[in-house]
């Protein structure tokens, strides 16, 4: 069989994601590859559908035992002969597994590193082996963001199957660690893939915090009944929000390294298993987590690094359809990241570089009045759109700048107002805080101004009229632009204007500024949003909302998470087309031939109108 008519048949898509098709041939002519593509780009299907074309045995090392159990339900979902040995096994299903893998019908194979490497599984394997993918393979690298020390061992096992093609799989990878995974994986003359890292259904903005709460209320209430997550610096943070949330009727968790295995388990669980919309987190939450039907990730603090904004804001829309993306910036939030790091570990000099070089560049992503989506692309060394092709009048038409949330001030009001702060912090001689600067510009008098007779310089009031929200966001501008820095020796932060800066105040050098618009009343949706709506009536959604209430029924029924069952954008597609029999069920993309069988009716029962979910007890 074409690799087109497997995928058609078992996973009932009628065409490849980009690069699929050249990783699974690359698979089929047992070359070595390494497949970079976006979260939610479709890297499972380039290793499981090999395994569906019935040549031999996939291997697939994963690291997270969490969602093996999941992704081998999913590919059971589309008639493989699945199977995951890991430690949580117990004995009678290890037992199954083993006597499926000596009888040779198993088809594909997720391992945890732990488990291949003690060994014993080699010689059943190894005759049989066609292919051994590694998933999420940046965890071999010290460059990547999640290393972990034994995917460093994984060739000394790999070499134990010298006639099997190996597959690498990542989602975000800087060069270094692209470089990194070949090396260490011992890729022999692969073939590298590598996607357009865009996520053109997400919906991106960065916006000065204010009103942290409030900031990320205003995001959480726009989805009303759909899955979030906000994610928060500490564990402080992290319960405070999600306190203030649930007062405010949100369902929701904390999720934070500080709590117990267990509370933290329920809190995913039920995430995954949609009884919960939103979870408010540290970034120990969320490798682990596909469901995908995540409608928006708000930041209320600043990610350390784009890398992490992008994986972070990544876990949204893996289904493909539109989702939010939001960052709340405060200059602040750097500052404590800067200095967590220095305080956990002795840093080399090097380090320190690069540490200092990522907060620069995710403050530059947060502040700069530029689009978000080409600011992405550009970081990870691609052009955007894709083609490099003009952006077109509405630019990307998916975030704040481009939406005409965030306006960017013309080129000589921002060097004049740039020139106006900076000339502030110069007069405040590097001795005073950011608020007493924000003060000294507003024009607000108080005993120590006087005393410093500062209320009596040009500057005091010289941005009265601009608000203190709009100085603040000014300032925290001019220092991730390197035109003013806050000094940390000292027992408090001070603000300080610095070389870069007083060039500019002699109109050398360039400068953006920006500054959100208040959002008018029936603001307009995101593109991306209106194109799935316009064909998307009242009773679609009420439809749509049912089929979501049967796949619940029917994952809760099968033990499974729902996105396993099929994902969001089947039921929008049920929900708009209104299939009436099998045959034209099989026509929806994402229902297979195994899917149709199995659910079919179930879904046809509703589309027809019989009320109840027959499921539910
Ligand atoms: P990744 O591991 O790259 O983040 P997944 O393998 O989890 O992505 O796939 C993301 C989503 O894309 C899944 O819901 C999957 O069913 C869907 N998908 C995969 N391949 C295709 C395809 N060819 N056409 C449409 N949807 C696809
Ligand atoms: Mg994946
Ligand atoms: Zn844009």
């Amino acid at each position: 069989m074409k690799p087109e008519e497997i995928l058609k048949k078992r996973w009932g898509y009628d065409s490849f994601k980009p690069l699929q098709k050249e990783a699974i041939e690359a698979a089929f002519e047992g070359r070595d590859c390494l497949v970079v593509l976006p979260t939610g780009g479709g890297k499972s299907l380039c290793y499981q559908l090999p395994a569906a074309a019935g040549k031999g045995l996939v291997l697939v090392v994963s690291p997270l035992i969490a969602l093996m159990d999941d992704q081998v339900a999913a590919a059971r979902e589309a008639g493989l002969a699945a199977d995951a040995l890991h430690s949580n096994l117990k004995a009678g299903p290890k037992r199954e597994v083993y006597a499926n893998l000596n009888n040779g019908t198993t088809e594909l194979l997720y391992v945890s590193p732990e488990r291949l490497l003690s060994g014993d599984l080699y010689e059943a394997i190894a005759p049989r082996l066609v292919l051994a993918a590694v998933d999420e393979a940046h965890c071999v690298s010290h460059w990547g963001h999640e290393f972990r020390p034994e995917y460093r061992k994984l060739t000394e096992a790999l070499d134990h199957f010298p006639k099997a093609a190996r597959m690498a799989l990542t989602a975000t990878a800087t060069p270094a660690v692209r470089e990194d995974i070949l090396k260490q994986l011992a890729l022999r003359s692969p073939q590298v893939l590598i996607g357009h890292p865009d996520r053109p259904n997400l919906v991106y903005r960065a916006f000065p915090r204010r009103d942290q709460v409030k900031q990320v209320l205003e995001t959480v209430h726009r989805h009303p009944g759909e899955g979030g997550i906000v994610y928060a610096q500490t564990r402080k943070d992290v319960e405070r929000i999600a306190a203030q949330l649930k007062k405010e009727g949100v369902s929701c968790a904390p999720y934070h390294a500080g709590l117990n295995a267990a509370e933290r388990q329920q809190a995913q669980h039920d995430f995954v298993n949609e009884r919960l919309d939103v979870i408010v987190a540290t970034i120990a939450f969320g490798m682990g987590i596909d469901r995908s039907n995540v409608r928006y990730v708000v930041h209320a603090n600043t990610p350390r690094s784009v890398e992490h904004y992008q994986q972070e804001s990544g876990r949204a829309g893996r289904d493909g359809l539109p989702a939010d993306c939001t960052l709340l910036f405060a200059a602040s939030d750097l500052a404590a990241h800067r200095w967590l790091a220095k305080k956990d570990i002795h840093l080399s000099a090097e380090r320190t570089r690069a540490l200092e070089k990522q907060l620069k560049d995710i403050g530059r992503y947060a502040v700069a009045p530029v689009c978000r989506h080409g600011l992405l692309s550009e970081h990870f060394g691609e052009p955007y759109p894709a083609d490099g092709g003009p952006r077109g009048e509405a630019g990307c038409g998916a975030c704040d700048v481009c939406l005409g949330e965030t306006k960017g001030l013309p080129e000589a009001e921002a060097r004049l107002t740039a020139k106006k702060v900076l000339s502030a912090a110069w007069r405040a001689e590097g001795r005073y805080g950011t608020g007493y600067v924000v003060n000294l510009l507003l024009g607000r008098p108080s005993d120590r101004m006087a005393a410093n007779g500062h209320d009596a310089l040009q500057v005091f009031g010289l941005l009265k009229e601009a608000g203190e929200p709009a100085v603040r966001s000014w300032i925290d501008q001019l220092i991730v632009q390197d035109y003013l820095e806050v000094t940390e020796d000292d027992e408090y932060p001070l603000l300080r204007i610095t070389a870069a800066g007083r060039a500019l105040c002699q109109d050398k050098g360039e400068v953006r500024l920006g500054l959100p618009v208040q959002p008018a009343k029936g603001k307009k949706k995101p593109a991306a949003l209106k194109k799935v709506a316009a064909t998307f009536l009242q009773s679609d959604e009420e439809l749509f909302d049912r089929l979501r209430a049967i796949r619940r029924a029917l994952a809760d029924k099968a033990g499974v998470a729902p996105y396993v069952i099929c994902n969001d954008a089947t039921l929008v597609d049920i929900a708009a087309s209104k299939p009436a029999t099998p045959e034209a069920l099989l026509d929806i993309k994402g229902m297979g031939e195994k899917r149709v069988q199995k659910y079919g009716q179930f879904f046809l029962d509703a589309v027809a109108g019989k009320r109840e979910i027959p499921l539910a007890d």
